[in-house]
């Protein structure tokens, strides 16, 4: 076995650990063995020389991404093994079909690969490394996907220049690991197709973690109008044009997002006079229009906090938007809306949605409460992974 080097905590920081918390953090850390770099795989001890696990150290305030618990070689049988799991699970979801060829296959924490994201679109995995570490181990995780994948692979795309920490001393350059240009980009959800631009999209190209969501508007657009805000490639529109929505209007302050939703619609639906769609900013888009107009609005903004500190604004932001929503929103109508933003916990966001409505003077039935699907699987230790929040509202 390879002899990694070592890092040593301070005394009395190896309960989260212990407790299988898969990150150290730098403040935590008593030494670090000589020639330590950024990526490296290193062996983290307790104060008392006991063992605690294998990870990635990397410059900043997470030192250390635990990839395992045990002592053991991170080599490509380990990312076969963590890879073949993540696989059983996705199947035993089913997820993989011929009908439903997008989902995501590893979602870091979540299924003990902190630092990396795999999303698969088919035949093409979109690779996406959040640590130096993971960057380092690429062409191991190529091979590992390679392995458990076999057939159904074709393409391997790397897209990690704006994941990875900009002082790091690396040069990540998003390209292929394996193939090239030469692969239709349409994958299939749920049987609806869409195209997926994992080279200029944002993540990986497609937002993946609103599946289910999707689906459960799709039976609630019945005879409705629908409202998508902030629409990126339309994913809810696609869904609850299938549904029967009398009509669908897709806005996102993006032109180049809004032409993404458009073709995405005509691919499924050819020129269909139901829909149509704006670049506008939704706060604008929002104000605008006449009361009663929608009866379905879907409010599915970016994440309003990236950090702690932003979380006051964020919450503003998000009570702000839900207010003009449910200021314009036909009575019966129904509200999906979202939070993406880690910082902000269920409960956080809720007593936003709460103000908002109190403000409104509305009354606000909360029918539904949504989460990320179990591709995005929340590791119990790990409570930081649970990310995407949402809730459906019947108001009026
Ligand atoms: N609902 C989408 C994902 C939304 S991502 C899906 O299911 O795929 C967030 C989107 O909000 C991005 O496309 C971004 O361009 C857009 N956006 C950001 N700020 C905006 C604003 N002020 N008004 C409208 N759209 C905005």
């Amino acid at each position: 076995m390879t002899d990694y080097k070592k890092i040593k905590l301070k005394p009395k920081k190896e309960a989260s650990l212990k407790r299988f918390h898969p990150w150290v953090f730098s403040g935590a850390i008593a030494s670090i063995d000589q020639g330590v770099d950024e990526g490296d795989i290193v062996e983290i001890y307790a104060n008392d020389d006991s063992f605690l696990g294998v990870g990635h150290y990397q410059i900043g305030s997470i030192a250390v991404r635990i990839v395992s618990f045990q002592k053991r070689e991170i080599d490509t049988s380990f990312f076969i093994e963590r890879l073949t799991q993540a696989y059983q699970l996705r199947n035993a979801l089913g997820l993989i079909r011929n009908d439903n060829n997008t989902y995501r296959l590893v979602h870091g924490e979540g299924d003990m690969l902190s630092g990396l994201i795999v999303d698969i679109y088919g035949s093409m995995a979109v690779v996406q490394a959040h640590s130096v570490g993971m960057h380092m181990s690429r062409k191991m995780i190529t091979t590992g996907l390679e392995n458990v994948l076999n057939k159904s692979l074709s393409h391997v795309y790397y897209k990690s220049e704006t994941t990875l920490p900009f002082k790091a001393p690396i040069n990540p350059e998003d390209d292929f690991l394996m193939g090239g240009a030469d692969i239709d980009k349409i994958a299939l959800e749920n049987n609806l197709k869409f195209q997926i631009d994992w080279e200029k999209g944002q993540k990986t190209g497609f937002f993946i973690d609103q599946r289910e969501n999707r689906s459960l508007l799709e039976k609630y657009s019945y005879n409705r109008s629908v409202l998508n805000m902030f629409c990126y490639t339309g994913g809810f529109s696609v869904y609850a044009m299938r549904g029967g929505a009398r009509s669908v209007t897709d806005v996102d302050s993006s032109g180049k997002a809004v032409m993404l939703a458009n073709e995405n619609i005509k691919r499924n639906f050819g020129d269909d006079d139901r829909y149509k769609s704006s670049s506008d900013d939704a706060f604008k888009f929002l104000k605008e229009i006449p009361n009663d107009a929608y009866d379905l609005i879907v409010l599915d903004p970016p994440a309003f906090a990236k950090h702690r500190g932003a979380v006051r604004n964020a919450l503003q932001g998000y009570k702000k938007l839900n207010f003009a929503a449910f200021e314009k929103i036909k009575t019966g109508g129904i509200v999906f809306t979202f939070s993406c933003s880690q910082v902000i916990s269920r409960e956080q966001f809720r007593l936003a949605v709460f103000s908002a409505a109190a403000i409104s003077g509305r009354k606000v039935q909360i029918l539904h409460q949504l989460s990320q699907p179990a591709d995005h699987p929340v590791n119990i230790y790990h409570p930081e992974g649970e990310y995407l929040k949402g809730l459906v509202l019947h108001v009026y």
